[in-house]
């Protein structure tokens, strides 16, 4: 999963640490658990290791177990990424991508539009109609402007996502 650049971004978004953070949680998926396991395999300094582990732990894509060493009493921190829940995030991510292209589409495929001379801007017909055709912003003439491309390219999209 780690491959999938969506995953990478999503991962890089939570962390802030582009270098870092692939190579850290990979060594987690292989099985490491503590901080120091980790920054030791990927040579990676130690704080730099707990500052990553925190963030994913912040996020909610990572957990961590504490546990007492009988002998020396110190704690130890077992680290788990949730691979889960990063195709969770992915999941909402697209739900949410998928429905901005729905309601462009909507939009675009139930308007006609009208495009300033001047400075380019785009008016409903609604819009246009109300102004006489002539630009609210900069007074220039308003022309029909065909958006079956832009229509087009939303229904590729739609199609390719689903
Ligand atoms: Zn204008």
């Amino acid at each position: 999963m780690l491959a999938d650049p969506t995953v990478q971004e999503i991962l890089v978004d939570i962390t802030g640490d582009e270098e870092n953070s692939v190579l850290i949680i990979g060594c987690m998926l292989k099985g490491k658990t503590t901080d120091e396991e980790i920054a030791e395999e990927t040579e990676i300094k130690l704080n730099i290791v707990r500052r990553i582990l925190y963030k994913l732990y912040d996020a909610g894509v990572a957990s961590y177990k504490r546990s007492k060493d009988p002998e020396t009493q110190w704690y130890t921190y077992s680290w788990k990424f949730d691979e889960e829940k990063v195709a969770e995030i992915i999941a909402k991510k697209y739900e949410k991508f998928s429905k901005e292209i729905e309601e462009s589409l909507e939009f675009e495929e139930g308007n006609m539009f009208f495009v300033c001379l001047s400075n380019g801007c785009r008016y409903k017909f609604e819009e246009a109609s109300e102004n006489n055709f002539i630009c609210p912003k900069c007074g220039g003439s308003l022309e029909y402007k065909d958006n079956s491309a832009v229509v087009t390219e939303l229904r590729e999209l739609k199609e390719k996502i689903s």
